[in-house]
């Protein structure tokens, strides 16, 4: 075989793929937030509102609460043992909330990627700054098998093989969810707490030794807590919780 047998081909689906690749680009694409047009097809948010995401520059590595300079941890934090560091990219409020509702109920799929973007920054940040190491492996928190039927995919999943993509990280669906609990929004405190009790399970044991948990909002705690624990009560494994958002309550 020669270079030449090749060359044709090659050159024909290249032109091929550029073609196709002015055309999507001629089509008008619109901003998910502003509607504004925007001049390439991969633009899910257009300039200014990329560059407007709320993005608060430092975050307790416990709690993810505001902090007013670069520390670790908050007041709160630091007298308390956290095992487990939280990494958000901001707190849960517009237009954070909109691109979340716009991939949960509007199948925005392109948000999961704008949203993964942001979350990714604060990754790079913690791992620039030496606050966390690189995990080996991401996990989505699971829906449950009736809910994921229902809404079509799991939105967590989503952002995980974004983030993978973006920082080099393989993603796994090691862990389902077994039982279908309420939304914990619609609970009490009371209930809260034992809402989500053995509501994971883990299907194959995790080989990796530092692992993330990927979710899009962080309220409680409780999912997150729960998940880790059924994972920890099979391997000792460090785990990290990753959210795009975390609620002010
Ligand atoms: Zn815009
Ligand atoms: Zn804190």
């Amino acid at each position: 075989m020669t270079d030449k047998k090749y060359s044709l081909p090659l050159s024909l689906l290249k032109k091929t793929n550029d073609a196709f690749g002015h055309i999507r680009n001629s089509l008008p694409h619109r901003c998910i937030l502003c509607h504004q047009q925007t001049p390439f097809f991969k633009n899910y948010l257009c300039a200014t509102c990329r560059a407007d995401l709320p993005y608060p520059e430092f975050l307790c590595l416990g709690c993810a609460t505001e902090l007013p300079n670069e520390t670790k941890f908050c007041g709160h934090c630091l007298t308390t043992l956290n095992s487990h560091s939280l990494i958000t990219a901001c707190d849960y409020q517009t237009p954070i909330k909109e691109l979340i509702s716009s991939l949960k109920y509007k199948k925005n799929y392109s948000a999961a990627a704008e949203l993964a973007l942001h979350l990714s920054h604060r990754v790079c940040q913690y791992i620039d700054l030496g606050y966390i190491e690189q995990p080996q492996l991401l996990i989505p928190v699971p829906l449950h098998r009736y809910r994921q039927i229902k809404r079509g995919f799991n939105q967590a999943e989503l952002i995980a093989l974004h983030l993978g993509r973006l920082l080099g990280i393989p993603v796994a669906n090691n862990c389902t969810r077994v039982l279908a609990t309420p939304a914990q929004s619609h609970l009490n405190s009371q209930q809260r707490r034992h809402n989500l009790d053995r509501a994971f399970k883990l299907n194959s044991p995790i080989l990796a030794n530092n692992i993330a948990l990927i979710d899009d909002v962080y309220t409680t705690g409780a999912t997150m807590r729960e998940l880790s624990q059924t994972i920890e009560h099979s391997q000792k494994i460090t785990i990290q919780y990753w959210c795009i958002a975390r609620t002010l309550i």
